[in-house]
């Protein structure tokens, strides 16, 4: 389907028809029927009957068909966030007794869901280097129910070659799972390649502006209806219907919005790799990237997001760069307007500042929307405490 339809039309004429332009936001926890039998039928087709609010609703069923049409699947289910979305898709694919198989380091709330709280119910686990298919394929056990992929995957992008993933899981009868939040569901199109659910922080691209948090799970009508009935109604973690409207008035802009990030960040990612003060970049769209053929297998775009390693060791200039940073601002996520400096020093004890393999120099980049020149120079002049 042609994007800008599904950005501007999909989902909206009906059941509302009337003559807004922006579809209402449907503010009720409840509805009411004339007839028992209106309220019966509505209640056994609670998924896609607006019934109770933590099923069906009206605004937040606008939404479902938008962001199943980006992904390309059947269905989609909008949750209160993105861990809450990961979590609904992992554990409806594994019982006591079962193992997956994940990338090395996901998105660290999906390691704690895996390795933490998972573990405690005998599900059993492997993390695997997420830069090698051959050693994830290798991995699988004869209980391995869930092969769990990030493409790119956080922080360092390793991508996976997914359709050699999902040939192989699909002839064992394990199911995938693909965190797609890093390339957003324009620029990289999972369902294409088989995998069976798609995952998303929607707090990120597909929110943008840095004000709702959620999440998205996309999948095939099977899949969904099994969610939908168990794990989706039993958690809860639903989306309300105004920041579902929030989140569909966000996606007029997607597509600008992604365009001008990816401009930025391909500017922003030609200046660092050139400079001297760095010592490595990582960026799916630079000259040195390590997998330029699964760049261009999988990804139509680039996006915003890279991590530099900045050429010290000394935490005090690590310190001193991010605090004379003025237009990117210290903080968690991105996805939103603002562009972003994450420093991996954030997340460490400085009893391990020495130790030979941390990171201390690390600090994830997301260019956001501002222009390019003057992020470029905000870096050149942060990047000249670094001696
Ligand atoms: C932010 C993020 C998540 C978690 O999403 P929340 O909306 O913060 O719960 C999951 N995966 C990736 C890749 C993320 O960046």
């Amino acid at each position: 389907m042609n994007i800008d339809d599904i950005l501007f039309h999909l989902g909206e004429s009906t059941p509302f028809g009337g003559t807004s332009a922006s579809p209402p936001i449907y503010q009720t926890s409840n509805f009411i029927f004339s007839t028992l039998d209106q309220m019966k039928t509505a209640l056994q087709h609670e998924d896609h009957i607006p019934f109770y609010t933590r099923g069906a609703n009206p605004t937040v069923q606008v939404l479902q068909e938008k962001i199943a049409a980006l992904e390309e699947t059947e269905h989609s289910l909008i949750f209160a966030s993105g861990s809450a979305a990961i979590t609904a898709a992992i554990i409806s694919q594994v019982k006591a007794g079962d193992h997956i198989v994940c990338v090395s380091n996901p998105y660290s709330w999906t390691k704690k869901l895996i390795e933490g709280i998972l573990a405690k119910f005998s599900v059993a686990s492997d993390f695997v280097e997420a830069s090698d298919t051959e050693a994830i394929l290798a991995h699988v056990r004869e209980n391995t129910r869930l092969i769990y992929l990030e493409s790119p995957n956080s922080w360092t992008y390793e991508m996976q070659d997914i359709e050699v993933i999902t040939t192989f899981a699909k002839q064992q009868g394990i199911r995938t799972i693909l965190d797609n939040s890093c390339a957003s569901p324009l620029y990289q199109k999972p369902a294409r390649y088989g995998v069976d659910i798609i995952v998303h922080s929607s707090t990120k691209y597909l929110s943008g502006h840095a004000d709702v948090v959620s999440g998205v799970l996309c999948t095939s009508s099977d899949i969904y209806l099994s969610i939908f009935k168990n794990e989706y109604m039993t958690f809860g973690a639903i989306i309300s219907p105004l920041e579902a409207w929030l989140m569909i008035r966000s996606l007029r802009s997607l597509e600008l919005r992604m365009e001008k990030v990816s401009k930025n960040a391909l500017e922003v990612a030609r200046f660092l790799e050139k400079h001297p003060k760095i010592a490595q970049l990582f960026y799916t769209h630079s000259e040195s990237f390590a997998q330029p053929e699964l760049v261009e297998k999988y990804l139509t775009g680039n996006g915003g997001l890279m991590t530099i390693d900045l050429k010290t060791n000394n935490a005090h200039q690590v310190e001193q760069f991010c605090n004379t940073l003025k237009r990117f601002k210290l903080g968690c996520s991105w996805g939103g307007f603002e562009s972003l400096a994450f420093p991996a020093i954030t997340t460490m004890s400085s009893l391990n500042y020495n130790k030979p393999d941390t990171a201390i120099n690390r600090i994830r980049l997301y260019v956001g929307l501002e222009d390019s020149g003057l992020l470029i120079d905000d870096l050149t002049n942060a990047l000249e405490i670094i001696d």
